[in-house]
């Protein structure tokens, strides 16, 4: 499946491949992905490690691993073993490429010094508190510490002094001299160094002064000599820092930091910070307990490398904040899974069945090939049929609708590889429990071929009750039963779904007595399983990877009507898949009274204003947008698209910004000023603190240029300049138009109409004038 997938191409691509014909950094590719060792690997980083490692692998470069640990009170080697293992499951390599920051703790200090010795640092003794009172607020300047102008000596004596441990906690800061009435609020002289007096994991107690992150990041990237510093959007506007550090260091090799949108996910969480939570509470098993959205949980549920690598491939990279929904994961480890699991019988609640046609003590081996639906595909095993069977139940009812294809009294079903059997008697408790049936079955139907003149629609999994296996088997659901944990001010723990593991005693095929944990199987009809390693000969334990049905293609391309019953069933085994128990209901909730008021009042589909109503820290934005009279549908859908998403990305419980803010926005949208592209960067500005819409659209000069000309001469100016990529365009090398494409972005500040950039480009190169 993954050899299938077209190269991914993105933004992020074009520019490494335009800095590599342009010779920069002499044609050299060296990325790194810097995880923190705090906490376990995500579904998160997986999208960045792909990025990262991929980037490099395409060019022909080195990605190195580097452990970003400067903050000694909470990392541990743990993590830092178990991040190299999943980024090794996950089919990368660093190869001699392993890094730590802490290792660059003496030279990372004797920056600072110089730093100092250049006036380009000072000792500041200001509190926490009153640092940030300085600071001051967007749109206005702040004021400037009362340390700042301490002399050379006096710092280098100080920072010193630090160093030996002189001093306290809290009691000053190293900070950079910049501007503090910058309009770029990570400008106004930012903490560099900070005192802790906490033992590191790596360097002991030899140190009691850290780095920071603005501080430490940057130059690890100048010692590694890396060429392209990836990272996440909330990195934005601390990119005029990191090139001011490096620059004000004066360091030989100069990296560049290009960022990235988040891969945000619905009914989960992705902040180290609550996941640790999660794992320290016990709310799960552990940091690989199968519910969890890091790599760890992902392989112990059964997922594969190569899904997770053809998730974030679909995914792709942009800078666009978007919350993925998890049914893509769920859909494509299910295309995954289909193709290499060998198919076998399981009866997850098992009801007895006696066929009482059946001879006593008399076992039939039947053929039952692994692959049913794929005829090349060879291999098959024994099923033992006898006179006691178990089905599941579910595919039984007493007193089932006209639509329903399974086994009822008086009705007929096909097992599975077995015979037609009908349902005689009904055998109850006390209670009026169903506990047993009584079948008949017709031997000349076996192999499932109805007699002549006859139909039966339905096929059940069964297992010969002497012969099965005992299996414990887990059932996981989505870990939150609420799309956006946490977002509607709630505690996000109280949102988990008291339903993610369901553990039931299964029945199994005989044939998987040789089964190891690792093993992947598809239980017909049932979902697709992972031998877990909790598993002991004679002990099995499964987990369920993923479901047979399928939210996603229902989300993409919403079935024909009427699609259900046995023409579905059908469909769906000719497929592969097997058919499906019942056309189930989305676990989506119904809207609220709430919810339909809200898309009464403002012409809302339901599903719109129930994400509204979930989140009432929206809906206050709301209100005040559409009081400023901004279209209800176009804030809606920035909400919900755009801002939700990053909110939890972020970890925000209310957006950085108001509704005002919002209306703003989406004028500056409607009136041509921003591209939709931009919309966005000025809306992850607006997260980064810097203010309303328009001052930032003012600031940052990022008025969409839509106009011919300006457009026309920097698509001329990109062309001379790049005469060899020009000639590769037209001996038909057509890749080279979206590296053209960027230069020219980039040439415009981002601000030009890229769709205008492509039309120009394309017309010149083909010949225009
Ligand atoms: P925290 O949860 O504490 O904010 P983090 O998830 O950012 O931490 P890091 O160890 O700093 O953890 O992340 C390492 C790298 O992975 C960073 O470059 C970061 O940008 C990237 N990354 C983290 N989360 C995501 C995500 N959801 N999508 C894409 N990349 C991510
Ligand atoms: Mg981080």
């Amino acid at each position: 499946m993954a050899a299938d997938t077209p190269k991914p191409s993105d933004f992020i691509r074009e520019k490494v491949a335009a800095d590599r014909a342009a010779n920069k950094y002499g044609g050299r590719v060296a990325t790194r992905f810097p995880p923190e060792p705090n906490g376990y690997l995500h579904i998160g980083h997986a999208k960045a490690i792909c990025l990262d490692f991929g980037v490099a692998r395409e060019f022909d470069g080195v990605c190195h691993l580097r452990m970003d640990d400067t903050n000694p009170s909470t990392e541990d080697p743990e993590y830092v073993e178990a991040i190299q293992r999943d980024i090794r499951w996950l089919g990368f390599d660093w190869g001699e490429n392993m890094f730590y920051a802490s290792d660059y703790y003496e030279q990372l200090y004797e920056l600072a010094e110089k730093l100092i010795r250049l006036g380009r640092a000072y000792v500041c003794n200001l509190t926490e508190d009153e640092m940030a009172e300085y600071r001051g607020v967007v749109g206005q300047p702040g004021k400037e510490s009362p340390y700042r102008s301490r002399s050379v000596e006096e710092n280098l004596d100080l920072f010193r002094r630090m160093r030996k441990g002189e001093f306290p906690e809290g009691s000053c800061t190293l900070r950079g001299k910049i501007d503090m009435s910058s309009p770029n609020m990570k400008m106004r002289d930012p903490p560099l160094y900070r005192i802790k007096h906490a033992h590191h994991y790596r360097t002991g107690d030899t140190w009691c002064i850290y780095p920071l992150y603005d501080f430490a990041h940057c130059l690890s990237d100048s010692i590694e000599r890396i060429t392209h510093s990836i990272c996440t959007m909330e990195f934005e506007s601390a990119r005029e820092l990191y090139d001011w550090v490096v620059q004000a260091t004066e360091v030989p090799w100069v990296p560049k930091q290009t960022e990235f949108a988040r891969l945000n996910l619905n009914y989960t969480v992705m902040s180290k910070r609550k996941l640790l939570q999660l794992v320290e509470e016990k709310h799960v098993r552990g940091w690989d307990d199968p519910r969890m959205p890091t790599l760890a949980g992902l392989r112990r549920r059964g997922f594969t490398p190569e899904a997770i690598r053809e998730f974030c491939a679909r995914v792709g990279v942009a800078r666009n904040i978007s919350t993925v929904d998890a049914a893509l994961l769920e859909h494509t480890v299910r295309e995954d899974l289909n193709a290499r699991s060998p198919r076998v019988l399981a009866v997850l609640h098992p009801l007895k069945v006696t066929i009482d046609t059946w001879p006593e003590g008399e076992i039939e081996q039947l053929d039952g090939p692994y692959w049913p639906h794929d005829v090349p595909k060879e291999g098959s095993r024994k099923i033992p049929f006898s006179r006691e069977l178990y089905i599941d139940r579910e595919d039984f009812l007493e007193d089932p609708p006209k639509d329903f294809y399974r086994l009822a009294p008086g009705r007929s079903v096909r097992l599975r590889h077995g015979y037609i059997i009908t349902c005689t008697q009904v055998i109850k408790d006390e209670a009026g429990r169903v506990t047993a049936l009584v079948c008949s079955h017709d031997p000349s139907t076996r192999g499932g071929i109805a007699p002549k003149g006859t139909k039966v629609d339905g096929t059940i999994q069964w297992v010969s009750a002497s012969q099965a296996l005992d299996a414990q088997v887990r059932l996981y659901d989505r870990l939150f039963s609420v799309e956006f944990p946490g977002a509607s001010g709630a505690d996000f723990k109280s949102e988990l779904n008291p339903h993610s593991l369901s553990e039931v005693a299964a029945k199994v095929e005989p044939s998987l007595a040789s089964a190891a944990a690792g093993d992947r199987f598809q239980f017909e009809r049932l979902g697709f399983f992972y031998v877990d390693l909790d598993s002991k000969p004679g002990a099995l334990v499964f987990n369920r990877t993923v479901s047979l049905k399928d939210s996603w293609t229902k989300i993409a391309q919403p079935p024909a009507r009427n699609a259900r019953g046995t023409r579905a069933e059908k469909e769906a085994a000719s497929k592969g898949a097997a058919p499906k128990v019942t056309a189930q209901a989305e676990p989506r909730p119904a809207a609220s009274e709430g919810a339909k008021a809200l898309s009464r009042a403002h012409g809302l589909t339901e599903d719109e204003g129930r994400a509204l109503d979930t989140v009432p820290a929206l809906q206050t934005v709301f209100d005040a947008a559409v009081a400023k009279g901004a279209k209800p549908k176009a804030v809606v859908s920035l909400l919900v698209n755009d801002v939700l998403g990053e909110m939890r990305g972020r970890d925000l419980e209310m957006p950085p910004f108001d509704g005002v803010a919002v209306a703003e926005l989406l004028a500056l949208l409607q009136d041509g000023t921003l591209s939709t592209k931009l919309a966005k960067d000025v809306l992850a500005a607006m997260f980064a603190g810097e203010g309303a819409p328009r001052a930032i659209v003012e600031r940052r000069g990022m008025r969409q240029i839509a106009d011919r000309a300006p457009v026309e001469s920097a698509v001329e100016t990109v062309l001379a300049a790049n005469a060899d990529a020009v000639a590769r365009y037209r001996a038909g090398n057509a890749n080279v138009l979206g590296a053209l494409v960027g230069l020219t972005m980039k040439a415009t500040g981002g601000r030009a109409n890229p769709k205008l950039v492509a039309d120009i480009l394309k017309h010149k190169l083909s010949g225009g004038a």
